[in-house]
């Protein structure tokens, strides 16, 4: 097996397969050998486990986490990447790669029927262009999944990973907190991908909860008043929420004040039990919703 996260290495698999990187993919391989075993590790890949991971690139993480999981299924949307695959991971016998955008996978069967007797993990470098709606996506499905392990930009890492009421929060962070127990595992240079990003990366990890925080009355409404608290950066919650969604100032005031908040409050400085009361309140005052 050749050292697939040797830069020469990866040079001449490209090569040889005509293969030129494409930025609109977000398609920066990793080629620092340390790397994807780390990940593989944290990431729960290892027996009784089943593996989902986004974006293969030429298959350096695919490969740690076969190494290591019963069996990995693996979604990758360039398929001129395919033939490369099936060159760089021909000694693995317990992978399976969809050419497919992920957003369009139902995640939920592919569970069924590729891991029904396993345990499940989600591990990726994810394409950055599309961060943030691959993890709602994992989070807001409710898949019976044990954790996600995903390398993403480092400000993007910072935000998801913030706790609530602090400054840095934003709309995905309440989701992130929602479902999960997120934590930031370790950063990774620019210098660790061909070619390199603008940007330094970090890898973080969210322990999916067994169970979401009581006491939300609509799950859907509490999200939607969520996007809207944090559509207009560093505006109060009323005007934002007011602009964001079909309801007048006044009803987002009378909101605020049902759940005892001051009238000037920022999104910013809600724990999660206030945003569910507030986004209670608002519910109860907007009917046709
Ligand atoms: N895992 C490889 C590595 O670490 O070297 C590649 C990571 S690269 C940052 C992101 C990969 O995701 C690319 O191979 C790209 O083609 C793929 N990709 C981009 N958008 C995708 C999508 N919507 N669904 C599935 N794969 C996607």
């Amino acid at each position: 097996m050749e050292d697939l996260s040797n830069i020469g290495v990866i040079k001449d698999i490209l090569r040889r397969h005509g293969f030129t990187f494409s930025k609109a993919l977000g398609q920066n391989f990793l080629v620092n050998p340390s790397v994807c075993p780390r990940i593989a590790e944290l990431g729960n890949a290892k027996p009784g486990f089943g593996v989902i991971e986004i974006g293969t690139g030429i298959g350096v993480l695919t490969h740690e986490l076969a190494k290591r999981a019963d069996k990995v299924v693996a979604v990758e949307i360039d398929e001129r990447l395919i033939p490369v695959l099936n060159e760089t991971l021909s000694e693995h016998d317990n992978v399976k790669i969809i050419n497919d955008d992920v957003m369009n996978v139902d995640l939920g069967s592919l569970i069924r029927t590729e891991f029904p007797e396993l345990e499940v993990a989600v591990c990726a470098n994810l394409p950055y262009y599309i961060t943030s709606p691959i993890i709602m996506m994992l989070l807001e499905q409710r898949l019976p999944i044990k954790s996600v392990t995903v390398m993403v930009q480092k400000e993007a890492g910072a935000r998801l990973c913030a706790g609530m009421a602090t400054r840095s929060m934003g709309a995905v962070t309440v989701a992130v907190n929602y479902f999960s127990e997120p934590e930031v595992l370790f950063n990774v240079s620019r210098g660790s991908f061909m070619p390199p990003p603008n940007v330094d990366s970090c890898v973080v990890r969210f322990n999916i909860k067994d169970k979401t925080p009581d006491g939300v009355d609509d799950e859907k409404f509490f999200f939607r008043t969520v996007r809207a608290a944090f559509s207009q950066r560093r505006k109060t919650l009323a005007n934002s929420v007011a602009s964001g969604l079909p309801c007048g100032k006044n009803v987002v005031l009378e909101a605020i004040a049902a759940a005892s908040l001051p009238e000037n409050v920022r999104p910013e400085q809600l724990p999660m039990e206030q945003f569910i009361a507030f986004a209670n309140a608002l519910g109860r005052l907007v009917p046709d919703k």
